[in-house]
C-alpha cells in the first residue's frame, strides 16, 4: 500500500497516477487549461529562466548554500511545486510535481490512464541543456493538441503521433537506454506527461538530486539485489542515474544504498543476469515513507 502523501489524497485508494481521473478532459473545462497550457508552452523557455518569487534561477547553486537566504528560497520552491491552488498563472511553475515510475507503472499508465491523443514531444530540458533534440516526452489530451501547434516541440525525423500501443513501445525504448520514467501533474490537478529524464539534465529532478529540493518524489519501489544470482560484473553500477550502486571489487560483492535509490528500475537493465528485482517501498523498514 503506498503512503506517499498524493497518493493518499488522490490515488482513490491507489497510486495516484493510476488515477484515470487525472487524466481527463473534464478537470481541463474545469480549470481552462487549454488556454493556460498553451501559454505556457508558448514561453516555455522564457518561464523557466524568469523569477519566481523575487529570486532568479541564475547562480541557484550558491544562493541556497547561503544559510537563510537558502532555506528561504527551497521552502518557496516546494510551496510553488506543491500547489494546490486552482492553476491561475501560466507564467508560474505551480502544481507541477511528479514522481519518479518503473517501465511496468509507465506502461500502466499508457494502457490504462493516458487519455487519446497521445504525442511524443521534444525533450526541452536536453535542448535547454544540451542543446540537443531528443523526443522522449509523452504527452496526453489536450497536452497533446496544444504541443501539436508548437513547432520547436516537433521532432524532426521520428514519428510523434503516436498509438497507445507505439508509445507503450517508445517508452519501452527509453527506460531500456537508462532513462528514467517519471510521471508529472501539469498543472495540478491535470497530468499530462510521462517523461523519460537524463540526470542532471532534467529540470524537475536536478533541484532534488543537487540541492535537495523536494522537486520529484522517489517511485514506490526500490531495487534488490539477489545474492545468488549477482556476479559482480559492475554493468548496473554504470547504468544508475543516482549512483546508488558501488561495487566492492575486492570481495566481488555489490550494493544497493537504498536511501539513495529512487526505485527507476533502470538497472535492472543493464543486469546479464537477471539478479535485480523492484520491491514496495513500504516494505523495506528503511525507506518506508521516504519519498
Ligand atoms: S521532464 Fe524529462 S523528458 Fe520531460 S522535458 Fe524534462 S528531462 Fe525531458
Ligand atoms: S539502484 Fe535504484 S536508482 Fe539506481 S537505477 Fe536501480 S532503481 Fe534506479
Ligand atoms: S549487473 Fe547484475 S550481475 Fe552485474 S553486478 Fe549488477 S546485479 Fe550483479
Amino acid at each position: 500500500m503506498p503512503m506517499c502523501d498524493f497518493c493518499l489524497k488522490h490515488g482513490a485508494g491507489g497510486k495516484w497516477y493510476l488515477n484515470a481521473k487525472h487524466y481527463s478532459n473534464k478537470i481541463v473545462e474545469k480549470y481552462n487549461l487549454r488556454d493556460f497550457l498553451l501559454e505556457q508552452y508558448k514561453n516555455f523557455e522564457q518561464i523557466s529562466i524568469r523569477k519566481q518569487m523575487g529570486f532568479n534561477a541564475v547562480g541557484l547553486g550558491y544562493k541556497l548554500r547561503i544559510p537563510v537566504i537558502g532555506r528561504i528560497i527551497k521552502n518557496n520552491a516546494e510551496k510553488l511545486l506543491h500547489s494546490k491552488k486552482a492553476p491561475s498563472n501560466p507564467f508560474k511553475a505551480g502544481g507541477h510535481i511528479g514522481q519518479v515510475v518503473p517501465l511496468e507503472d509507465g506502461i500502466a499508465i499508457l494502457e490504462n490512464c493516458a487519455t487519446e491523443p497521445i504525442i511524443e514531444k521534444n525533450c526541452m530540458c536536453r535542448y535547454m541543456t544540451r542543446g540537443i533534440k531528443e523526443s522522449c516526452c509523452i504527452n496526453f489530451g489536450v497536452m497533446s493538441e496544444i504541443i501539436d501547434k508548437l513547432p520547436r516541440f516537433i521532432p524532426d525525423k521520428d514519428k510523434f503521433h503516436l498509438t497507445r500501443k507505439e508509445a507503450v513501445q517508445r517508452f519501452t525504448q527509453h527506460n531500456r537506454k537508462g532513462y528514467i520514467g517519471t510521471i508529472w501533474f501539469g498543472p495540478y490537478p491535470y497530468i499530462n506527461n510521462l517523461c523519460s529524464c537524463e540526470s542532471p539534465e532534467c529540470a524537475g529532478i536536478r533541484p532534488r538530486v543537487d540541492f535537495n529540493i523536494l522537486s520529484i518524489y522517489k517511485a514506490e519501489y526500490v531495487a534488490q539485489i539477489s545474492e545468488e544470482k549477482c556476479i559482480a560484473c559492475g554493468e548496473c553500477v554504470e547504468q544508475c542515474p543516482f549512483g546508488a550502486i558501488k561495487i566492492d571489487k575486492e570481495n566481488r560483492t555489490v550494493k544497493i544504498n537504498l536511501l539513495d535509490c529512487y526505485g527507476c528500475g533502470v538497472c535492472r537493465h543493464a543486469c546479464p543476469n537477471d539478479a535485480i528485482y523492484l520491491t514496495p517501498r513500504d516494505l523495506i523498514p528503511e525507506v518506508a515513507g521516504k519519498y
